[in-house]
């Protein structure tokens, strides 16, 4: 049998490479086979490499065009976000967390739950499946679940999430949650050893609108005053990508995790409408607005109503 490769978005992060990890893993135990492999899509992030070395998993090999393979879109269905070569694969499956965006011309089992990340689905997965997670497997997962609900603050978090990371907290022997989740997120602000563009690109995603394509990028810090000093730089590089990327805007927006608030920094060949979009003003290509923390739930869907009308 032909290997299925099971892979996550592109500027991969903690949920997206996890989960390919630990669905391959899955899907290995309940078929009692090993043709399921876990890729990546890009370069690994900070956390990533982080929270896998510390926990001896190992990062998984990237793929660099799906062309041609059988594979499993995990944390992913839009094609925007899918690796090169997606509309030339076999897709076999689909396991994520975000809105449908997806046609196709066979069909294919579909497993997407609103809940806060697609580690969360497969967490349950296991457990209805009677697999047991091993710790250094539950720690990962629960890493990711942390990174992706904000340590539980996001408002794309659900009950069940947080049921979830209680159960693989027992799993993990992890007694705080909490103080793991600001493990995490200490190691993602510390930024002083990142290109500008690497800050940018760390959590970056492609949507194709009607009026063009915007990119979204978002960093969560537990503390903003780090990156004060970098807006400048970082508005010229985002402005770099719109003359050489073709991007109607570039949006990167740095979210305070302690605050619950995010500060966005624009660049568009059309500001006014994204002033629009963001229903405030930008001072300076820069604004902070109160009470936001998801690109998912909050962020993207501004966008769209403005420019996929
Ligand atoms: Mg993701
Ligand atoms: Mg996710
Ligand atoms: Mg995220």
């Amino acid at each position: 049998m032909s290997n299925i490769y099971v892979i996550g978005h592109k500027s991969p992060d903690l949920d997206s490479v996890v989960a390919a990890i630990s669905y391959a893993n899955l899907k290995n135990k309940i078929e009692n086979t090993d043709i399921y492999k876990p890729v990546i899509a890009g370069e690994a992030n900070k956390e990533t490499k982080y929270i896998l070395e510390k926990y001896n998993v190992a990062l998984p090999e990237k793929l660099d065009s799906l062309a041609g393979k059988k594979v499993i879109l995990v944390d992913h269905n839009e094609f925007a976000q899918a690796q090169e070569g997606i509309e030339d694969a076999e897709i076999v499956e689909i396991l994520d967390h975000h809105k449908l965006d997806f046609k196709y011309s066979n069909p294919i089992e579909v497993i997407i739950k609103p809940w806060g990340a697609s580690c969360s689905i497969i967490t349950s997965l296991y457990m209805q499946n009677l697999v047991e997670i091993e710790k250094s497997m539950a720690t990962c997962m629960l890493a990711a679940m942390l990174v992706d609900t904000v340590i539980t603050k996001s408002p794309t978090c659900t009950d069940i999430d947080i049921e979830l990371i209680k159960h693989l907290s027992g799993v993990a022997e992890v007694s705080s949650f909490e103080d793991f989740g600001m493990e995490i997120f200490k190691v993602r602000s510390d930024i002083s050893d990142l290109s500008d563009e690497e800050i940018i690109k760390s959590d970056f995603k492609d949507f194709n609108f009607k009026d063009g394509k915007f990119g979204i990028g978002q960093v969560e810090t537990a503390d903003l005053s780090v990156f004060e000093p970098r807006e400048g730089a970082l508005l010229e590089k985002m402005e770099e990508m719109i003359e050489q990327e073709a991007y109607h805007s570039v949006v990167l927006f740095l979210t305070d995790i302690i605050k619950g608030g995010s500060r966005f920094l624009v660049t568009s060949t059309d500001e006014a409408r994204v002033e629009k979009a963001l229903g405030s003003s930008l001072e300076n290509k820069r604004l902070y607005i109160d009470g936001i923390m998801s690109r998912k739930k909050q962020v993207a869907p501004k966008f769209s109503e403005e420019f996929d009308k």
